[in-house]
């Protein structure tokens, strides 16, 4: 199991829930919570394990920094 993968799923999942949360009369209240909560995660967890650096939020299995393999 790639740790970075399921972190990347997650920040997914949580970035389809805002935009469901949506379609509520009272969502964009959610939704602004989650997109705090994603931006956070993002900051904090989105890092290339090698060199430390801030990865796109679309990855390649390679580290556009240091070029380490980051995905299987
Ligand atoms: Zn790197």
């Amino acid at each position: 199991m790639n740790d970075l993968k399921q972190k990347m799923q997650l920040i997914w999942g949580i970035f389809i829930v805002m935009f469901l949360a949506l379609l509520f009369s009272y969502g964009w209240i959610v939704s602004l919570a989650l997109m705090a909560v994603n931006t956070y995660l993002y900051v904090r967890y989105m890092r290339c394990p090698y060199c430390q650096m801030h990865l796109p939020i679309v990855q390649r299995p390679f580290c556009p920094h240091c070029g380490n393999r980051i995905l299987d």
